[in-house]
């Protein structure tokens, strides 16, 4: 099966009928671009800071930052590169910065709101150096948790003052760079269209708006049945982001695990996600089903899966579904 897949190294990620999409990596630091490269990976559709910011006694200075995303940057060659702003807090604990812990992490003090309440200490200095190495590749900021429209307008506002700094010091960075958000709340879900006039793209982060829709806790066993991708509350969640995203002419990605998932892989095409981000090892296989799926023809019948109740019977009419393609 490896050696069938092989030969879609060097094929375009295009459905049968010319659909053209991007078939992306997640990584968690420079040393992961390997593989994704190896793997035929078409650029970087989320590249998880927060691990430069774990197992170590104090923070990665500007400088480091600055180093790790230009080493990014450069090795993918001028294809995109999406890098996340800082996303601690809930199951990503970092002790030296000194946050108390939550009653209840998942809902609490986490990511962006961590993030702008600690602008001088940690989110200044990750813009900055996230601006600087934009002179070196297509990188583009994403933020994450997004739930309100005022974090968005903030976070953008910091980074309109940085670049005003970098102007005045003469420092290289790219002025057009692209500002994204991720979609994984149900708040911002229900907002996509708004959202959608204030960023340059989504990107849907499927593991936690399971969570967010379901109020399911990702990481609890004892309630995993309800953490489906497959649940007809995420399924027209992800179906309105991309509507709504792709009606603003935005570009819409998604980052979570779905995005790899045999079976939505076919769904989501015919709903018309442009970019499909996930580990390394699943690129290849992502791609032999976007190229043997035709998104036309796809698009009544996935369609059938918004006016399905139960998840079981989407799961099984979507099994059909991916057994018809071969
Ligand atoms: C997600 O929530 O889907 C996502 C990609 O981010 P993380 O898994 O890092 O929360
Ligand atoms: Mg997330």
């Amino acid at each position: 099966a490896k050696k069938l897949l092989k030969k879609y190294l060097t094929l375009p990620s295009v459905s049968k009928d010319g659909k053209q999409v991007e078939i992306v990596g997640n990584i968690g630091s420079p040393d992961d671009v390997k593989k994704v490269i190896e793997n035929g990976g078409e650029g970087i559709g989320l590249f998880r800071t927060e691990f430069l910011f774990m197992d170590r006694d104090c923070m990665p200075t500007e400088e480091e930052q600055f180093e790790s995303y230009k080493q990014v940057a450069t090795a993918m060659e001028g294809k995109p590169v999406i890098i996340r702003t800082l996303d601690i807090g809930g199951d990503k604990e970092i002790p030296y910065m000194g946050i108390a812990q939550d009653e209840n992490p998942f809902l609490g003090y986490r990511a962006i709101r961590l993030c702008l309440d600690r602008k001088d200490d940690i989110y200044i200095p990750q813009l900055r150096a996230l601006l600087r190495a934009s002179a070196f590749g297509n990188i583009k900021i994403m933020l994450p948790l997004i739930t309100s429209m005022d974090e968005i307008r903030e976070a953008k506002s910091l980074i309109k003052n940085i670049k005003a700094e970098l102007d005045e010091k003469n420092i290289a960075y790219n002025k057009d760079i692209e500002v994204g958000i991720m979609v994984e709340t149900a708040a911002a879900s229900l907002l996509a269209d708004l959202f959608a006039k204030e960023v340059d793209f989504f990107s849907i982060g499927t593991n936690d708006l399971i969570q967010y829709t379901m109020s399911v806790d990702r990481g609890n066993v004892k309630v995993a049945n309800l953490y489906s991708a497959f649940s007809p509350a995420v399924l027209r969640s992800i179906n309105r982001v991309i509507t709504e995203g792709k009606k603003a002419g935005i570009m819409v990605g998604m980052c979570g695990e779905a995005a790899a998932d045999p079976l939505l892989v076919p769904v989501l095409l015919a709903w018309g996600l442009d970019e499909f981000s996930m580990s390394a090892s699943s690129i290849l296989k992502s791609r032999q089903i976007v190229s043997l799926c035709d998104s036309k023809d796809l698009r009544a019948k996935v369609d059938k899966v918004l006016e399905m109740g139960c998840e079981s019977e989407i799961k099984d009419y979507l099994k059909k579904i991916s057994e018809e393609l071969g």
